[in-house]
C-alpha cells in the first residue's frame, strides 16, 4: 500500500474535469449500458460491503457525491469511515450505499456490482477462493500487530447468486475480465498503466477517499489504534465520533473533490 496520497488522489477536481472533458463519464455509461437487463430477489445480500471501484468509477462516485445534499452526504462519509476502520471486526456491516429503500445509485452503481450473479461459475468460484485468500492473508498480518479477527469476518466474501435472469426468465452469463478491461481502458487514459494495474478496482470509495485526504500511512496507523481500543473494550460508537471528529474536515474537502 502506498504512503501519500499522489496527486490524482488528493486533486479529484481536477481529474473529475478532465475525466468529463475526455468523455470518460459517458464512456463509462456506455459499458454499463452494455449490460442486458435483468431481475433478481433484490435481497440485498450482495450489499454486505462497499463494491472496490475503478479510478474512472470513483470519480463518478464523487460526482454522486457532490449531487447530494450536505446531509445525506455526511451520512455516506461517515458509513465510509466506519467501514474502513472498523469492519475488521464488524461481521455485521453493509455498503454505504445501502438504505432501507434500497441502493441509493442503483442505475449507477459500479461494475462490481452488475457483475453479481452474472459471471461463469468457474470464474466466480475463482474470485471467491482469492477474495478469502486475501481476507485470511490481511487477518493474519493484523493478528500479528495484536488484533484479533473473528473467523465471520474472513467468511462473509460473497460472490455468488443463482438468482439473476434477464427479462425472459433465462441465467445471464458476462465475461468479467472482458468487462473489467474496458473499464481499466478508461483509468489507462487518466493514470499510468503501472497504476491502473496494481490499483485495478481493489479499493473502496472510502478508501479511496480517506487515503486521498489523510494518506495511506495514517489511515493504517489509525486503524491499528482504533481497533485494538475497540477490543480493549472501547465502544466502537465512540470511537467512531472520535474520529469522525478528526477526520471530517479532509475527508468531506476530499469528497468535494478539493473545489473548496
Ligand atoms: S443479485 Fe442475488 S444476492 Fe444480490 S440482491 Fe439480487 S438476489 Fe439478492
Ligand atoms: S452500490 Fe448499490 S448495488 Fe452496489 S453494493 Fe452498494 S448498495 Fe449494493
Amino acid at each position: 500500500m502506498r504512503n501519500a496520497p499522489p496527486s490524482w488522489e488528493r486533486d479529484l477536481a481536477r481529474m473529475l474535469r478532465e475525466a468529463r472533458e475526455r468523455g470518460l463519464l459517458d464512456s463509462l455509461a456506455e459499458v454499463y449500458a452494455s449490460f442486458p437487463e435483468v431481475t433478481c430477489d433484490n435481497c440485498a445480500r450482495c450489499c454486505f460491503e462497499s463494491p472496490g471501484l475503478f479510478y474512472v468509477e470513483h470519480l463518478a462516485a464523487v460526482k454522486m457525491l457532490l449531487d447530494l445534499e450536505e446531509g445525506p452526504r455526511e451520512a455516506v462519509l461517515r458509513r465510509a469511515l466506519r467501514e474502513v476502520f472498523f469492519s475488521w471486526i464488524e461481521p455485521e456491516r453493509t455498503c454505504v450505499f445501502l438504505s432501507p429503500s434500497g441502493c441509493e445509485i442503483y442505475e449507477r452503481r459500479p461494475l462490481a456490482c452488475r457483475l453479481f450473479g452474472l459471471v461463469e461459475p468457474a470464474q466466480r468460484d475463482q474470485a471467491e477462493a482469492e477474495a478469502r485468500m486475501a481476507a485470511r492473508r490481511e487477518a493474519l498480518r493484523l493478528e500479528l500487530m495484536g488484533i484479533r479477527i473473528p473467523e465471520a469476518v474472513i467468511q462473509r466474501t460473497l460472490l455468488s447468486c443463482d438468482r439473476v435472469r434477464d427479462m425472459n426468465g433465462q441465467p445471464v452469463r458476462m465475461d468479467a475480465d472482458e468487462m473489467a478491461a474496458r473499464v481499466a481502458d478508461l483509468d489507462a487514459s487518466l493514470l499510468p498503466r503501472e497504476v491502473v494495474l496494481q490499483e485495478f478496482c481493489f479499493y473502496s470509495l472510502g478508501e479511496r477517499l480517506c487515503a486521498a485526504s489523510l494518506g495511506w500511512e495514517t489511515v493504517e496507523g489509525t486503524r491499528l489504534q482504533m481497533l485494538a481500543r475497540a477490543q480493549e473494550g472501547e465502544s466502537v460508537d465512540d470511537l467512531l465520533d472520535e474520529l469522525w471528529r478528526r477526520a471530517r474536515p479532509d475527508l468531506a474537502l476530499a469528497a468535494d473533490g478539493g473545489v473548496r
